[in-house]
């Protein structure tokens, strides 16, 4: 079943990039260096923006960092590098943005929270002074509410509210009524303070799964904005993937979100562009946009006690990533080519001709040959200790062919970009 209809959103140009409309659903990631530390940080974008983020957030946090902003995007902007820089702002964004114009000139968009904008009693002040800022230089904002950093007067008053009523809600949901009231209200101030409707994008983010959908269903039900989907906090490893992909894709199977990211924690020297990979992941898995061939691998089982099938598809997996970065300039269209990689005869063969090009190897007490389909058909047989070279060779003949042919073909609007 196809993904329900997006849901209606102008749409924001954010340095080139637009989100929201009927643009395509835009991966982005964010840093974890010292952004002070120029030349990691620019290192770390260039990273994920190669893996394939199409925005990269920054922390902007003191005046060491404001000032490293624009040597960072020059940097990069140097290697070749489009990619829009978002600056995350709190508590100080205020004083930075004024100080430092190099800085607000350099970012394409301005996150703001509106939970630690209010510092002492200059709430609107400060807030207004960001929106100006944004305003002088043409630049969008994302009013993004934390729910770990929620607006606490706006909370308690919700809550006061609440108390009175003859049938009070309970805690959470004023919480969530209260994450939504406060992306809102603050979207309406920015627009009374001159900034246009389509500047703002908006986010709501909670660490659980349900709590995430509900309250994005809420705001998307309640504006035009575009919003920004993430759980925030997602944790390590298997838990953070599967949160991440369980909340994200219910929301986006009924049309809402037009950017996510994956907030996983890294391992300790672990590998930043995993949550760059998990975004595109979840696209690619719900036929919303396709950014690198797929491969379909069984699990295996007791017909092939050898690991070789499991090695050939990562093998093959791991090759048809490398080879992305020039074949999507070379050959347009390829990034939906299906590959099969598969154990035994049981599914292989049917398996294999449901993709484009693929393989069923041989299972314990099969004959050692490995039967190659393309295009649903059998082409040849492979054998011996040849058999992944031969078969690439053969996944090199047909890209070069099928997709160089399709080179002045139009391409599907999802992967416009
Ligand atoms: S294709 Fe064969 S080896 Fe793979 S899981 Fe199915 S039965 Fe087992």
């Amino acid at each position: 079943m196809a993904a329900k209809s997006r849901r209606k959103s102008v749409a924001c140009n954010i340095g080139g990039v637009l989100v929201g409309g009927a643009n395509p659903v835009v991966v982005q990631s964010m840093t974890n260096t010292d952004t002070a530390d120029t030349s990691a940080t620019a290192n770390q974008i260039m990273e994920l923006a190669r893996a394939g983020s199409e925005i990269v957030r920054i922390t902007v946090n003191n005046d060491e960092a404001a000032k490293a902003v624009p040597k960072v995007v020059d940097a990069i902007r140097a290697f070749g590098f489009e990619t829009p820089i978002v600056g995350d702002f709190h508590y100080n964004g205020h004083q930075l943005l004024k100080k430092y114009p190099e800085c607000a000139r350099a970012l394409a968009k301005y996150r703001i929270n509106p939970g630690n904008v209010n510092i002492g009693k200059k709430h609107d002040d400060n807030f207004r002074t960001m929106i100006e800022v944004a305003i002088e230089y043409d630049r969008p904002v994302r009013i993004g509410v934390n729910w770990g950093s929620l607006d606490s007067d706006l909370l308690t008053r919700l809550m006061d509210e609440n108390a009175g009523q003859p049938n009070p809600l309970d805690a959470r949901e004023v919480t969530m009524e209260a994450m939504v009231q406060s992306a809102l209200r603050s979207a309406e101030a920015a627009e009374r303070h001159g900034l246009p409707h389509n500047y703002i994008v908006l986010s709501a983010k909670v660490s659980t799964v349900q709590d995430l959908i509900d309250v994005n269903r809420n705001l998307a039900a309640r504006c035009d904005y575009p919003i920004h989907l993430g759980l925030t906090e997602a944790g390590l490893g298997a838990k953070g993937i599967v949160a991440t992909t369980a909340a994200l894709s219910i929301l986006l199977q009924e049309g809402i979100g037009d950017t996510i990211r994956s907030s996983l924690t890294p391992m300790p020297n672990g590998d930043r562009t995993e949550e760059v990979m998990v975004c595109q992941q979840v696209l690619q898995s719900l036929g919303l946009r396709s950014f690198t061939p797929q491969v379909a691998a069984c699990p295996g089982c007791g017909r092939t006690t050898s690991t070789f099938f499991q090695e050939m598809a990562d093998d093959i997996q791991k090759y048809l990533r490398e080879q992305m970065p020039t074949w999507r300039e070379q050959y347009k269209g390829v990034e939906e080519l299906k590959v099969a990689v598969m154990g035994c005869i049981v599914n292989g063969p049917g398996e294999s001709k449901h993709a484009d090009i693929g393989i069923s190897l041989p299972g314990t007490f099969e004959e050692p040959k490995a039967p190659v389909y393309m295009d649903g058909k059998l082409l040849k047989t492979l054998k011996g200790d040849g058999i992944v070279p031969e078969f690439i060779e053969i996944l090199n003949d047909y890209v070069a062919r099928r997709y160089s042919a399709a080179e002045d073909a139009p391409v599907e609007a999802g992967n416009a970009r």
